[in-house]
């Protein structure tokens, strides 16, 4: 594959560099030189100044292959940090997350949809602050917040374009609020499409690989990742698959459509369901007038598999409209691998996975070409959080610059940081 000249800007090769470090875990420089195509005198350079910035560590000597042993060199994981907070409409998960993707320390809390955003998030600042106390990371070493959430949104502006939890929330400048509250950079992104990308990070898929994720949190979304970066479309609102309609006699969406996924398949539509089964909802002690859809969907997931047949009839019709649109993802992007996230697929994901796998296997348009697996996310139920954080990472190292020094520059100084609003004081 020709190589755009934009690898030619000094940050790209260290970018490219540190990535592909990243995927091989350890290398060397002269496998560095043939992976990414670039001179030993290049790899030579770029290696020394990730040494001195701390960002990767030499690990021992590889095997020989005539001359003298080579060094290898891999991540050095407690060198920076990523936060990534999954605002979803009830709950919050806010993760720390090493260089290498792995989750350092977590918290979550509830109540997000009953306040306004001007009380909401300074209260996610607080608790973002009082995690990175409890372990024991330094500001300095964080390169800045992934806030992710659900659709529609304006990721350039940082704001999101739904009402949702409240009319308050729409329009809202939730990732400038969020950023001056904690004087550090927030970008903000599809839970989805962050949930996704973390698979790729955590090395769980084939680089090459173009794959698809089903997120299913409250609501059902979706992302598309093609050779290690997310498929973004004109305005970052793409697979948006809960948003797809599957009837058009249906009826009309909150979104503007008519016959949504999401209104038929989605937790809250499974819950609805259950409610209309009077033993069903009586067995599970259903709560008609509850607001904690995820809980009481995971009563009904719980249900199914403990072999209850209403409850496992319900998981399995919302399956099968999931496997439908798993199909119209796979055979409009031609995909080898669906990955399921989100917290929904938790409890029941198994049967998810078995129901989407078979309406795949027999109806997926390339399935005589190559088949179409569905994996489970492997960072389960907080893939969306964990997500943000390595968007973070990845918007900061592999696509932009990374050392401490360049995070003053203003934000669009580099066009892989454009959506990253810079750290602004309070009061500014
Ligand atoms: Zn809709």
């Amino acid at each position: 594959m020709a190589r755009s000249p934009v690898w030619a800007s000094r940050s790209k090769t260290r970018g490219l560099v540190l990535d592909v470090i990243r995927a091989a875990r350890t290398i060397s420089r002269v496998e560095l030189a043939a992976a990414t195509g670039l001179t030993g005198a290049t790899i030579s350079e770029v290696v020394r100044e990730l040494l001195g910035d701390g960002l990767v560590v030499e690990v021992g000597r590889g095997a020989s292959t005539g001359g003298k042993p080579r060094t290898l060199v891999q991540l050095n994981p407690p060198a920076r940090y990523g936060v990534g907070v999954q605002l979803e409409r009830n709950a919050c998960v806010i993760v720390l997350v090493d260089l290498a993707g792995r989750p350092v320390a977590r918290t979550s809390f509830h109540g997000v949809a009953s306040m306004p955003p001007d009380r909401a998030l300074p209260l996610v600042a607080s608790q973002v602050d009082a995690l990175l106390t409890t372990a024991a990371v330094e500001r300095a070493k964080v390169l800045g917040v992934g806030l992710v959430s659900y659709g529609p949104q304006d990721r350039s502006a940082g704001v999101l374009l739904t009402p949702q939890p409240t009319e308050e929330w729409c329009d809202y400048p939730v990732a400038g609020r969020l950023s001056e509250s904690l004087g550090l950079p927030v970008l903000l992104d599809n839970d989805a499409a962050a949930a996704a990308i973390a698979e790729y990070w955590m090395g769980a898929v084939d680089p090459r690989s173009t794959y698809g994720c089903i997120y299913m949190a409250t609501g059902i979304g979706g992302g598309v990742v093609v050779a290690g970066e997310v498929y973004r479309g004109s305005s970052s609102n793409t697979a948006e698959i809960g948003h797809v309609s599957i009837d058009v006699h249906g009826d009309e969406c909150t979104c503007g459509n008519i016959g949504c996924l999401e209104n038929y398949a989605g937790p809250s539509a499974v819950v609805r369901q259950a409610l209309a089964t009077p033993g069903l909802a009586r067995r599970l002690a259903l709560d008609p007038a509850g607001d904690d859809v995820l809980t009481e969907f995971s009563r009904i997931a719980a249900a199914a598999n403990a072999g209850d047949a209403e409850a496992r009839g319900l998981v399995e019709r919302s399956a099968r409209y999931l496997g439908h649109a798993a199909v119209t993802v796979a055979v409009l992007f031609d995909l080898d691998t669906i990955v399921l996230a989100g917290q929904s697929f938790a409890v029941a994901g198994s049967i998810y996975q078995a129901v989407i796998q078979q309406q795949l296997d027999r109806r997926s348009f390339a399935r005589r070409a190559h088949p179409v697996r569905v994996v489970p996310s492997v960072n389960g139920s907080d893939a969306a959080a964990i997500g943000g954080a390595v968007l973070v990472l990845q918007n900061e190292l592999t696509l932009g610059r990374g050392r401490p020094e360049d995070r003053s520059a203003p934000a669009g100084a580099n066009e892989a940081r454009d959506h990253l609003l810079p750290a602004r004081s309070t009061g500014q």
